[in-house]
């Protein structure tokens, strides 16, 4: 493992190199200086959907959601309360399925919400179903410690 970090900034999509000893400590993106974690998951389209999860060196957890599903706007803010707790070390995303639905079929969600955990492009786990914050942690935390 490298001791710099590349995070791509949520708000305009540069990739930012970042000291992994720093990450903790407010970067900004050296771009459009922007904060690169505001403890608030960003929200994906088709295109900054694969730069997301293909070129931060960060884990990042993907939150497949749609307007009209009742259990994803309950667990909303269940997910917002996970960003506060695992960034910088994770990046949570948010994927709106009724305006992405190419990337929904692509990845076969079949049930909503459903959180995918990336990490270096590759899925490396999912699980269907509202989760508490805590729940989202420790599943998140279990996961990338197989
Ligand atoms: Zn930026």
């Amino acid at each position: 493992m490298t001791d710099s970090a590349h995070i791509v900034c949520p708000a305009c999509m540069a990739i930012n190199r970042i000291p992994r000893s720093r990450l903790g400590d407010g970067p900004k993106c050296g771009k459009c200086h922007e904060a690169l974690f505001v403890a608030h998951p960003a929200e994906l389209t088709g295109a900054s959907f694969e730069k997301t999860i293909s070129r931060n060196d960060i884990p990042v957890l993907v939150d497949f959601w749609a307007p009209w599903c009742g259990p994803c706007k309950m667990m909303a803010p269940a997910f917002e309360a996970a960003a506060q707790q695992l960034e910088p070390r994770v990046r949570l995303a948010k994927l709106n399925t009724e305006n992405e639905q190419a990337i929904a079929g692509r990845f076969g969600i079949r049930s909503i919400p459903t959180l995918a955990l990336f990490h270096n492009g590759h899925e490396i786990a999912r699980q269907p179903g509202a989760m508490s914050a805590g729940d989202i942690v420790r599943w998140t935390e279990s996961n990338l410690r197989a």
